[in-house]
């Protein structure tokens, strides 16, 4: 069987105007590294290419580690602590970063959020889009995201969920560059040319899809140049084979069957949701489960019933 762990920022503080990032500091990310090594044999990637069969039907319990969003600091801190424990991992990238030198609206949204109170935005958001979020909303967002106060509930869910999210993208973009200076901005957050080449020598890079987007919401051409244009890319930069794909957002309104079909006719032998769950020989291999590094041994969430 395959457990997948998966992680977001990696950096040392998180420390910020308005609180809008959750991740891990480098030293929970070594500490869990150890926790998790005693419950699971890390698996190499070889093994995961080309015996994935036998690692699923296998009673050992494997884990993989990865990092969507091709984040520079995965890369500065976590990337010393895996090779310290010989431990290799997937890195997914989004191409747009590279191609277009656009930071991807999921991290504009971050961004602003750092920079902007949440009551702030509720009141650009009514602005914009003429409507207020409604009682019932409020609940449903506390209760979706329950780490969050309700302020910070709200915004995410009307941005993440409620709201379009071409819409939302050029909502953020109308103000995003008022505060941060995009191409700046793209070098700091995501890793550059030589070190994407350097974890591809290592066979360690996947594709996170061109532009970040909720594939399921988009037409299948949409999806298909997603997948294209992403894989081309990182295949010509680095001369090596892209066969794995993390699917932006992951689960419930962003991923479905066919796009794991699509994937796969695309060339893509191994695709990742962030559904959770252990994969056993039951799995499409197109449509991992993979579980937050926060649900699992050494994360914040995690307690063993
Ligand atoms: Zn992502």
């Amino acid at each position: 069987m395959l457990t997948i762990c998966n992680y977001h920022y990696i950096r040392n503080s998180f420390e910020n105007q308005y609180p809008s990032i959750f991740g891990v500091t480098q030293e929970q990310f070594d500490n869990q590294i150890r926790e998790l090594g005693k419950t699971y044999s890390f698996i190499t990637l070889e093994a995961l290419q080309n015996d994935i069969q036998n690692v699923l039907s296998s009673d050992i319990n494997f884990m993989l580690i990865t990092f969507d969003d091709g984040l520079k600091e995965q890369y500065e801190y976590a990337l010393p602590i895996l090779n310290m424990h010989k431990i290799p991992a997937y890195f997914f990238i989004n191409t747009i970063n590279h191609i277009e030198r656009k930071v991807s609206a999921v991290h504009k949204i971050h961004l602003v959020r750092s920079v902007i109170s949440p009551d702030e935005i509720i009141k650009l958001i009514q602005g914009k889009f003429g409507r207020k979020i409604t009682a019932l909303e409020k609940n449903t967002a506390q209760s979706f995201y329950h780490y969050d106060d309700p302020a910070n509930a709200s915004v995410k869910y009307l941005l993440n969920i409620i709201l379009n999210p071409i819409e939302v993208e050029s909502f953020i973009d109308s103000f995003f560059c008022d505060y941060f200076d995009e191409e700046d901005m793209v070098k700091k957050l995501y890793m550059n040319q030589d070190e994407i080449i350097n974890l591809a020598k290592l066979g360690y890079i996947g594709s996170h899809t061109h532009s970040h987007l909720p594939l399921a919401l988009y037409s299948e051409n949409r999806i298909i140049s997603e997948l294209k244009i992403s894989k081309k890319y990182l295949e010509t930069l680095c001369n090596e084979p892209i066969i794995s794909v993390a699917y932006p957002y992951g689960k419930d309104a962003a991923i479905n069957d066919k796009i794991g079909d699509l994937a796969h006719e695309e060339g893509y032998q191994l695709g990742f949701t962030t559904i959770t769950g252990t994969n056993t020989t039951n799995s499409n291999l197109l449509l991992l489960n993979r579980y937050d590094c926060n649900d699992l041994p050494g994360g914040k969430n995690y307690s063993q019933l």
